[in-house]
């Protein structure tokens, strides 16, 4: 967030919170020095308004407009490129064509998924893998062997995808939420306990719930 000071010729200051800036507006007699103790007086507002702004940015899809990007739990810069790459570089990324966002997480997160198969292979090995954009639900498996997997689980930390890779990859033997199944996913991920409390608490970055079947 950045602060932004305009001085106009209005008479009383005005603070608002936008994407990834806090604008005051005040008159053109207050000082700096008063501005600062204006803002101080407020900041638990100011600060509440940032929370709200933050939670709206991460589940916006303007990511020129929201100026952020959630990758594997890090909140990201964005940077308006010239040429159409999306690349990931020195803590930044870098869009020149939003449009191919989808096919970038795609990418981003087979990269960690074919780890994950390699790293599990001793145990099983899914059939294939098919990569969805999904409203509700960050991965599933059928009969036959295959997990689908959320796109958006990129934005997830690392060890949150393993345990969504791991949950239906034990389904592939245990169809149902026994207490065999739960107790086969602590054997593999001992925290996995934590990975599930981090999806219920950003369920809302994929939409306004989400399961995991
Ligand atoms: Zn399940």
């Amino acid at each position: 967030m950045e602060l932004k000071i305009i001085r106009s010729k209005r008479k009383s200051i005005g603070i608002t919170v936008g994407s990834n800036e806090v604008v005051v507006r005040a008159p053109h007699y207050l000082t700096d020095k008063k501005i600062k103790l204006e803002l101080k007086e407020h900041h638990l507002w100011i600060n509440e308004k940032i929370l709200e702004q933050e939670k709206k940015n991460r589940i916006s899809n303007n990511y020129f407009e929201s100026g952020m990007f959630l990758y594997q739990g890090e909140d990201i810069k964005v940077i308006k490129n010239q040429g159409k790459k999306i690349l990931l570089e020195g803590g930044y990324i870098y869009i020149g064509d939003d449009s191919k966002i989808d096919v970038f997480l795609k990418k981003q997160l087979s990269i960690v998924i074919n780890e994950l198969i390699l790293k599990w292979a001793y145990i099983n090995k899914p059939t294939s893998i098919t990569y969805r954009k999904q409203k509700t639900i960050w991965g599933s498996c059928t009969i036959k062997g295959k997990i689908n997997i959320n796109i958006n689980l990129i934005k997830a930390p690392v060890e949150v995808i393993e345990y969504i890779y791991i949950h239906e990859l034990v389904h592939l033997e245990i169809r149902n939420h026994s207490k065999s199944f739960w107790l086969r996913v602590e054997a593999l991920l001992p925290d996995y306990r934590q990975s599930k409390r981090w999806l219920k608490d950003n369920g809302y970055l994929i939409g306004r719930d989400f399961m995991v079947k």
